[in-house]
Formats: structure tokens, sequence, C-alpha cells
């Protein structure tokens, strides 16, 4: 009942000239909206030529990022009113190497996800933890508390549909994935987050991710878990047939 949704996050790779080229391979070949949201999150820099060259197909795109003012003196940054204006449908909010590198905060997180909500845009909001706290046993606890405050003060509707990325940090861009039970169990304590705020019927609706070292060989494993509707996937989005063969195995 929950349609799957995989997520490409390109981070800062590529060039405009690369990502053109990527569209133009995939366009034709990405499978029906009604079977699976494929989604690519880019660089805004060139997400407006994206836009054009992805013009007719099924593929969706997302900005890695915004600012939470639709507008103003704030060099440097981008604006969700601007990114949802260009025809993005999804922006990727609180990914590890935003809070790790660029000092986001929780509520910076928020404050993101309420304006991109507001350009009627859908925010993969992401949380995870690390090593050293998977081993010292504070997962759940660190999950929790990031969703309960990327969640403050949105209404049951918005969050039903939003989605949510579970991406433990150890396990991003290191080969080292988690396997798909644990992945599974961290999910489920996200839905279960959701279900404390907003009530079953939201738990059941919201889509979660997870994202760290997925790619085509491993994907089918953690579309079978029951917690999991999709996957948020780096390194092995960057390539078209590797793009394709991760949206191949869940169609
Ligand atoms: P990875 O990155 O698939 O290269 O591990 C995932 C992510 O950071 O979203």
């Amino acid at each position: 009942m929950r349609k799957p949704i995989i997520a490409g996050n390109w981070k800062m790779n590529l060039t405009a000239k690369e990502a053109i080229a990527f569209v133009e391979e995939v366009k034709n070949k990405i499978p029906s909206n009604d079977a699976v949201d494929s989604v690519i999150g880019a660089p805004a820099l060139f997400l407006y030529p994206m836009v054009e060259a992805a013009k007719g197909s099924q593929l969706q795109l997302a900005a890695e990022n915004c600012y939470f003012e639709n507008n103003g003196a704030f060099t440097g940054e981008n604006s969700p009113l601007a990114i949802a204006d260009m025809g993005i449908q999804y922006v990727i909010i609180g990914h590890s190497e935003r809070r790790d590198y660029f000092h986001e905060t929780d509520e910076d997180i928020n404050k993101k996800a309420k304006a991109i909500l507001a350009n009627g845009m859908t925010p993969i909001i992401c949380c995870g933890e690390s090593l050293e706290q998977r081993e010292s046993g504070e997962t759940n606890d660190w999950i929790s508390g990031q969703i309960k405050a990327a969640l403050e003060g949105l209404t049951a509707e918005q969050v039903a549909n939003l989605v949510i990325a579970y991406e433990p940090i150890w396990a991003i861009g290191t080969g080292k994935s988690s396997d798909a039970q644990t992945a599974n169990e961290t999910c489920g304590v996200v839905r279960a987050t959701v279900e404390e705020l907003y009530g079953k019927e939201v738990a059941e609706s919201v889509r979660i991710q997870y994202g760290g070292s997925v790619k085509p060989e491993n994907i089918k494993e953690y579309m079978a878990e029951e917690n999991i509707d999709g996957a948020l996937v780096g390194g092995a989005s960057l390539q078209p047939a590797s793009y394709l063969a991760l949206l191949d195995a869940v169609k």
C-alpha cells in the first residue's frame, strides 16, 4: 500500500553536462510512477536544466538542501520558493553530511521541513546514528529524538505524506551497509515514533527509506522488509546503468 520511493543523492558530484547526459540516458527507461517514485537529488546548480531535460518523463527531481526563508539577504543560499517554482518535487534535508560539516541543527531541519511543505514540495528528512552511538546502545533514543525535533509543529496530514530516510552514518559511502534486519528494526523505531506523535494511520502511510551503501545487488533485501519503503542511494545512483538497475529491482 505504500508506494516505493528510490532516490539518488548525487551529493557534490557530476557537472551540468554530465547531469544532462544522465537524464537523457535514463529518461525513457524510468518505470511508471504508479509503481515506484524514481527521484534524483542533484546539486541546485544544475537542477533547472535537468528539469527541462526530464520534461515528459517519469523522472522526478530533488534538491539536496534549501534555506528556510523564501527570499531575502541570505547570500549563497537556495530559496525553497525558487526550487518549487522550477518544478522540483522533493528536497532532501538533514543529511548527516550537512549536520556534521555544515552544522545544521534539528531546529534548522524543522524550519526547512515547514518551508518545503509550505511551497508544496515533499521533504525527505534524514536521520541516523554514529557507530559510537550504535555500539553504546543509544540508537533508538537518538533516532526518536531526531524525528521528534524534525516534525515539531507539523500537521498529521503533512507527516503522512512526507518521506523519512534512515541512514546509519557508519554505513554511508563506506561499503559497509547495515544488514536488512537491523535496518528494518531502526526504521521500525522511526515508524513507532511517528505513531506515538500522530497515531497509527499516519505511521502506516509515512514512507521510510533506508540509506547507506545500497546498490543493485542488495536493494531487494531491504525492500523485502516490512518497514522499509525505499532507498536513498549515493554512490550507486551516479551511473545511469546502476540507477536503472536499482529501479528495476523494485518495480
Ligand atoms: P551511499 O550514500 O549510498 O554512497 O552510501 C548514501 C547517502 O549518503 O545518502
